[in-house]
């Protein structure tokens, strides 16, 4: 089991005498940057010149430098960019670290990959909000928390955890919990998850779902009534009380249908093919693929976007957001990252 910590498991000292550089100020940076500074740390955020981030943080109350210029000033650096741009900007700022510093991530893939091949003589810790960032940023202004993650990769100070933690609290994850972690199996169970049940497994479900009832003569509307707008009341109770929760609250007919076809369905090959995603991230496939898909100008995943794009079930559900009194500008917008 991974230990799991809370407000007072952590110390907020550890980060008192030391500045924190937020590099980005998108969907985590703004959130980070915003805690940090509301928990008294000195926070200075670090973008390009030209940045169309730059408005943002200035009327959040924030110091703007540059990249270098930030990393330089602080003692713990936290690579809040696109995972996609991390290892040029590292390049860029490496030579402005001081031994002792910390370089701070939300994610492993850079580190875990080599990607990034960090100076010996930093810290180098991921404190990794299990949410997107608003809610990040909405949660601890309610004073509520955002649960996370912690991973010491390399500890040249010698409290490397404490000053993990001490970050950990400071955006608000630990009022929530906070699970201890390794940089492997943050990026494994990050990446596996969104390939095969997550972003991938489940809309290759809704899709499969859909185009069954469609070529079976059925509506568009019905179809994706169904098979997708109907899913987001089965996630919120699965959310909130588990798989028991979900099955007590459709009827016993629902109930007794899905246990007996659900596996028939999700069967033995979804099963062997979802341990072949796992051995691909695993085993780095997945990485090099994705790393070299960026470095020519990221052609199948241009064209596996507009694909998605061009379903049917994207035109029905465009229309009938509109007409219903659910769709149009009321709804919330989430953004779709994890
Ligand atoms: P975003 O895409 O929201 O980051 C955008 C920010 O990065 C902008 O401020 C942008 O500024 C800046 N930026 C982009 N390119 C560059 C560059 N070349 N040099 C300097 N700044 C640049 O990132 P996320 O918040 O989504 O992700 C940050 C990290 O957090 C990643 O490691 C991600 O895996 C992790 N994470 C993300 C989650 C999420 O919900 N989004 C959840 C948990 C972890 P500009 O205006 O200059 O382009
Ligand atoms: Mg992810
Ligand atoms: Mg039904």
């Amino acid at each position: 089991e991974n230990p799991v910590y809370y407000d007072d498991n952590a110390d907020e000292s550890h980060l008192a005498e030391r500045t924190v550089a937020v590099l980005g100020y998108g969907s985590q940076g703004h959130a980070h940057a915003q805690n940090l500074d509301d928990s008294g740390v000195d926070v200075v955020v670090g973008l390009r010149k030209g940045s169309s981030s730059r408005d943002a943080a200035e009327a959040d109350g924030l110091r703007v430098a540059t990249p270098v210029a930030a990393a330089r000033e602080a003692d713990l650096v936290s690579v809040l960019v696109p995972d996609t741009v991390q290892p040029a900007v590292y390049d860029d700022i490496e030579e402005a670290l001081e031994p002792g510093d910390t370089l701070q991530f939300a994610h492993g893939f850079n580190i875990h990959y080599n990607q990034i091949r960090p100076r010996e003589d930093v810290n180098v810790q991921m404190v990794a909000p299990k949410s997107p960032g608003h809610l990040v940023r909405r949660n601890f202004e309610n004073d509520e928390g955002t649960p996370g993650l912690l991973a010491v990769y390399q500890d040249a100070t010698g409290d490397a955890h404490d000053v993990g933690l001490a970050y950990a609290k400071a955006i608000g994850c630990t009022r929530a919990g906070v699970i201890e972690t390794t940089f492997r199996e943050e990026t494994e169970t990050d990446l596996f998850g969104e390939q095969a049940v997550l972003c991938g497994g489940v809309t290759s479900l809704v899709k499969q779902g859909y185009e069954t009832l469609v070529d079976a003569g059925y509506s568009r509307e019905m179809a994706y009534f169904e098979c997708l707008n109907e899913l987001k009341l089965i996630v919120d109770l699965m959310y909130e009380g588990g798989l028991g929760e979900m099955w007590d609250s459709v009827s016993d007919t629902a109930e007794y249908g899905g246990l007996t076809r659900g596996d028939a369905v999700v069967d033995e090959h979804a099963r062997e093919n979802m341990e072949e995603v796992l051995e691909a991230v695993q085993d780095g496939t997945f990485a090099r693929e994705w790393i070299s898909e960026n470095q020519t100008g990221r052609p199948s995943y241009t064209q596996l976007r507009q694909a998605e794009s061009d379903h049917d079930i994207e035109d029905v559900g465009a229309d009938l957001r509109a007409l219903f009194a659910w769709g149009g500008e009321e709804r919330e917008e989430v953004p779709a990252d994890d």
